[in-house]
């Protein structure tokens, strides 16, 4: 019989990705399912970009390349944290990965014991708490409130932090509430940090490139340089460039961590995928008019999205301030109930409702630590996102007080 491990039985598939592949397998079987789960921009990565891919391989880049990534996309990263967060990092203090996904992976595998703790804001990206149970870590989930813009207070943190607490992870532009942290809020959160020199922080800023109504990003070490040495500030190409499926992210921190790091990966994976490297150097260092012409997409459909689901009984929203998610509270339609009686009394009801009766795939917000929300992605068109809307409408209609 197979034998897993302990540290597999730990962990659960990706909600996320699971989600995709259902709607998928429901299309597949005939049923006319809209998906509004995808974590990835809806459009192809700029022609460029992909040219840059075919030089590369015409031009033999098609081999194993340094562990950390090569020394040419290593550099363009160092100008991009240069010229876009005012970060100076040398090139043994920036790692590339097959995703920042990896980047994450890494990192915790390599710093996290046994029982050690890891501050995670809820809402979280689904992987980190995951990513932390395999190391045989704590995730140690911090609630914060819809009234606070879905952010985590100092006060918070400060009763979070204990002598186990290893790491905190910052999300901002946040998964899925699409919080943004200001330099005032990070401040703030910074003071905080000061008093546990023990508690490093990992920045997952992969949203970085979406936020809206012109706000102005910012990144923890940016906003409180003195934490820089005990920061990993994480980045890469998936999401701002329209590159998910190339799979590389990247991140820059102190040369111990990102030396750890490097040595893990050289037993895992190795350097990643080479010809996506190439391509993720003309991401970075070529024209970046496209970012700013797709907020302006997003920006429209985020508008739309949150203007159809306020006018919706039973259902709250606020809009995001980044990223390509509404995370809305289903609260209003708690103790409804289906035509045929079933009452809802959680998110994940709501959520089985909209499948089960309009073919709509959304996320549960409790595969983000909130009950009360369910989480949609606006990176698809206008048509599909007005026609997940009406079924949404549809869907809270037909519910019965
Ligand atoms: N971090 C967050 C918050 C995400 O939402 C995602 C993807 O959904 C990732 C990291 C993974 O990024 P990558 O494609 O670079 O692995």
């Amino acid at each position: 019989m197979l034998q897993l491990t302990d540290r597999l039985n730990r962990i659960k598939p990706s909600p996320s990705s699971m989600a995709g592949q259902r709607v998928r397998e429901l299309r597949a079987a005939g049923r006319d399912v809209i998906g509004l789960t995808a974590g990835e921009p809806d459009f192809e990565t700029p022609l460029p970009i992909r040219e840059a891919a075919w030089q590369a391989m015409t031009a033999g880049k098609t081999r194993y390349t340094d562990v950390g990534g090569t020394v040419e996309l290593r550099e363009a990263v160092a100008r991009k944290f240069s010229r876009e967060n005012g970060l100076d990092y040398a090139a043994n203090e920036i790692i590339v990965s097959t995703g920042a996904k990896q980047v994450i992976f890494n990192a915790i595998l390599c710093t996290v014991q046994q029982g050690d703790e890891v501050i995670v804001p809820a809402p979280y990206w689904v992987s980190y708490p995951d990513i932390v149970l395999l190391a045989g870590g704590v995730p140690v989930f911090v609630a914060s409130k819809p009234e606070h813009g879905f952010k985590l207070m100092p006060e918070d943190l400060e009763r979070a932090i204990t002598p186990r607490t290893r790491w905190l992870i910052l999300n901002s532009p946040n998964n899925p509430s699409g919080a943004a942290y200001t330099r005032d809020e990070l401040a703030a959160l910074a003071e905080v940090l000061a008093r546990h020199p023990h508690v490093w922080v990992m920045t997952d800023d992969i949203y970085e490139h979406l936020t809206y109504d012109n706000a102005s990003f910012v990144t923890l070490a940016q906003a409180a340089p003195a934490l820089k040495d005990r920061t990993l500030t994480i980045n890469g190409v998936s999401k701002a460039y329209a590159m998910t499926g190339w799979r590389i992210g990247y991140a820059g921190g102190p040369a111990a961590l990102i030396k750890a790091m490097v040595k893990l990966q050289s037993q895992s994976t190795s350097g990643a995928n080479a010809i996506a490297q190439a391509a993720a150097v003309a991401a970075l260092e070529g024209p970046q008019d496209f970012i700013a012409a797709n907020k302006a997409v997003y920006q429209a459909r985020r508008d739309a999205v949150v203007a159809a689901l306020r006018k919706i009984d039973g259902i709250t929203c606020d809009p995001p301030a980044g990223a390509f998610y509404v995370f809305a509270s289903c609260e209003g339609l708690m103790g409804r109930r289906t035509p045929d009686g079933r009452m809802l009394r959680t998110g994940d009801d709501w959520v089985g409702w909209l499948l089960e009766s309009q073919n709509l795939a959304v996320l549960q917000g409790s595969a983000y630590g909130v009950d009360s929300h369910f989480r949609l992605s606006f990176a698809t068109s206008m048509a599909q996102l007005a026609e997940g809307m009406r079924r949404i409408e549809a869907a809270a209609h037909a519910l019965i007080r």
